[in-house]
């Protein structure tokens, strides 16, 4: 498959911030571009291929059924964990009353325990039962747990990556096993078919090894591959000590690494929408002349009908959820008798 642009302004985006430098072309100034990480729906907008409309509608929930994950990923932006318990049944029962058509499960780590991962898998199994379709983003570490019926019941399901070998994965992935993720994937594929998407999050450091990240679709059986940026975000907990890498120099190692290129499967996903229009038709032409394969989310999240809900029951735009320093300023909770399509209607209004 040759490269080629996707301009999409659906879906997925799961999108941080990120100052882009624009030291090429005909970039004007620094701008902010949104990466597509699983801040706010993983690889959704991609999947979906959602499309604005004149009416604006809920289409996409993501919630974070948990605040608690067996990880320590530097560039986490969920950051410090708070409360350890799951979801309370009040937001479960606003999930399930539906008006929307697409769950994403999108943190902490859905399955991070046993008893996590029979909470999760009760919920999924009860949307499903109302017709909704679900999909989950996970660090992959406990797939090996989740009941084969739970994985097939959904959509696809996302891994987050962002290493290509052992020493790469393990120092992004504080905690995590390299090759408990390789097997995890390959059984959690053979045992039920699910379609896997893997998710890269870019930073300065592991940009430089985008050639091999590129290639972990031979080590395991993923049916996609996105690049995102990682983004600096208002986090709780300690600062940041990874740090962003430009787009453009993503842009530039994706178009200069074989292995990308000759892998159909592995795409850039770039959240373009805060850039403004000069910007924008500076990065497609920067993306075309590369000849990099590439999606481009034209659209912010929110305006494509994609809202948040915490597992505390708070409901927030997909951008205030980035930002979990400042989730305590957030007053629109879940109650008795919330129905998230009215809720997203009075965000929109
Ligand atoms: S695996 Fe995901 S949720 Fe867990 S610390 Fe890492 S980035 Fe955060």
């Amino acid at each position: 498959m040759e490269n080629k642009i996707l301009a999409t302004s659906a879906g997925a985006m799961a999108g941080s911030s990120l100052i882009m430098s624009t030291s090429a072309g005909a970039m004007a100034g620094s701008a902010i571009i949104a990466d597509s990480s699983g801040a706010m729906a993983g690889s959704a907008l991609k999947t979906f291929e959602i499309q604005p409309e004149k009416e604006k509608r809920l289409r996409i929930v993501t919630t974070t059924v948990n605040d608690v994950c067996q990880l320590r990923c530097p560039g986490c932006y969920l950051g410090e964990s708070i409360r350890r318990e799951f979801m309370n049944e009040e937001t479960q029962q606003a999930l399930l009353r539906g008006g929307y058509n697409h769950l994403v499960i999108a943190g902490k780590e859905p399955f991070v325990s046993e008893a996590h991962i029979q909470k999760t898998s009760d919920l999924i199994r009860r949307l499903s039962d109302e017709g909704i379709t679900v999909s989950a983003i996970t660090n992959g570490q406990n797939l090996h747990m989740v009941p084969a019926d739970v994985l097939r019941s959904l959509t696809y399901l996302d891994v987050s990556i962002d290493g290509g070998n052992k020493a790469s994965y393990e120092a992004t992935r504080l905690g995590g096993n390299w090759e408990r993720l390789v097997r995890n994937v390959r059984d959690a594929k053979e045992r039920t078919g699910v379609r896997i998407h893997g998710l890269h999050v870019l930073n300065a450091q592991n940009t430089r090894e985008l050639d091999q990240m590129a290639g972990v679709t031979s080590l395991m059986p993923l049916d996609l591959l996105l690049f995102s940026p990682f983004t600096k975000t208002e986090r709780r907990g300690v600062d940041y000590t990874t740090e962003p890498v430009d787009a453009l120099t993503m842009i530039r190692t994706a178009s200069e690494s074989p292995t990308f290129k000759d892998n159909p499967k592995a795409f850039l996903y770039l959240g373009i929408y805060r850039l403004p229009e000069i910007d924008k038709e500076s990065l497609r032409e920067c993306v075309a002349e590369k000849g990099t394969r590439a999606i481009l989310i034209n659209e912010n999240p929110f305006n494509l009908g994609v809202i948040r809900v915490t597992h505390d029951g708070k409901i927030m735009t997909p951008d205030e959820s980035l930002h979990t320093g400042k989730y305590h300023s957030i007053s629109r909770k879940v109650a008795l008798d919330t129905h998230l399509a009215r809720e997203y209607q009075k965000l929109v209004a």
